[in-house]
């Protein structure tokens, strides 16, 4: 730059306004990032929920399945047992021994009844499970439609802003060297301080840009003459013209739907 030794106030507010302008369309992106990456965390979380609660579901299934088969190989003991103690009635020398017979073969069909009962239970536990199964994939597979959805917006998101980012980074590394160190540390010290990014502010309305407090008349006048730097006696932000001077700057940054536009409705 020609000028470079001493830059007037007016070029300094100037610089340090398309610095700001720079950093609102950056902290924009990050915004617009902040909740998507969340927001299909969350999902994904969601997903792994359902998918270990159909894997619960089969494993119990499995156990039930198991337990089943170890009926019917109880049933068939039993029913090879009540064989044997029939064929050994055929053989007995008395009474006695024949009745203690019979109390085993009772006994054996006892348990073969009850096979069949609990056989009859688990077969009921395996269907409602399977229910249970189908409804959480139906679940699932809507969640999961709902997360291929948003893993695309993402994904264009990322996409999207990343070469803006890469651009905007590389127009504020131009900018910063336009700006002398001392006023770029205070511009980040007052960036880092406040809860919308901005550092460098118009009057609007009669008010701060920042933080909306009413500026005096006669304070108004001094910031239109930019003769000195004059800083917001509220919030400390730098008020560097008032509205109308410097509206090509504003609507560069609002055009992208950024973070200006909140001070701008205000
Ligand atoms: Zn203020």
């Amino acid at each position: 730059m020609a000028q470079a030794m001493e830059k007037t106030i007016e070029q300094k507010l100037q610089a340090l306004l398309k610095l700001q302008g720079i950093d609102s369309e950056l902290d924009n992106i990050k915004r617009l990032r902040g909740d998507l990456p969340n927001e299909v965390q969350d999902l994904e979380d969601e997903i792994a929920g359902y998918q270990t609660r159909i894997q619960r579901f089969e494993e119990q299934i499995k156990e039930l399945e198991h337990a089943i088969s170890d009926y019917k190989n109880k049933k068939k003991e039993s029913e090879r047992l009540i064989e044997k103690y029939k064929n050994q009635q055929m053989n007995v020398k008395n009474n006695r021994e024949f009745d203690a017979l019979s109390k085993e073969i009772e006994s054996e069909e006892l348990e073969i009844v009850l096979c069949d009962k609990k056989t009859k239970e688990a077969k009921e536990k395996i269907e409602s499970k399977k229910v249970e199964i189908d409804n959480v994939k139906k679940i699932l597979a809507d969640r999961n439609k709902y997360l291929q959805e948003k893993q695309k917006e993402l994904a264009q998101l990322v996409e999207e802003s990343e070469e803006e980012e890469k651009k905007l980074l590389a127009d504020r590394e131009k900018q910063k060297a336009q700006i002398d160190e001392r006023l770029l540390i205070s511009y980040e010290k007052i960036r880092k301080n406040s809860s919308n990014g901005l550092a460098v502010v118009l009057v609007k309305r009669d008010a701060c840009g920042g933080c909306f407090n009413i500026v005096p008349p006669q304070r108004q006048v001094d910031i239109r003459e930019k003769k000195k730097l004059i800083v917001c006696e509220h919030c400390g932000r730098i008020l560097a013209g008032v509205e109308e001077v410097a509206v090509q700057v504003d609507e560069k940054a609002t055009r992208k739907k950024g973070i200006r536009k909140v001070t701008e409705e205000a």
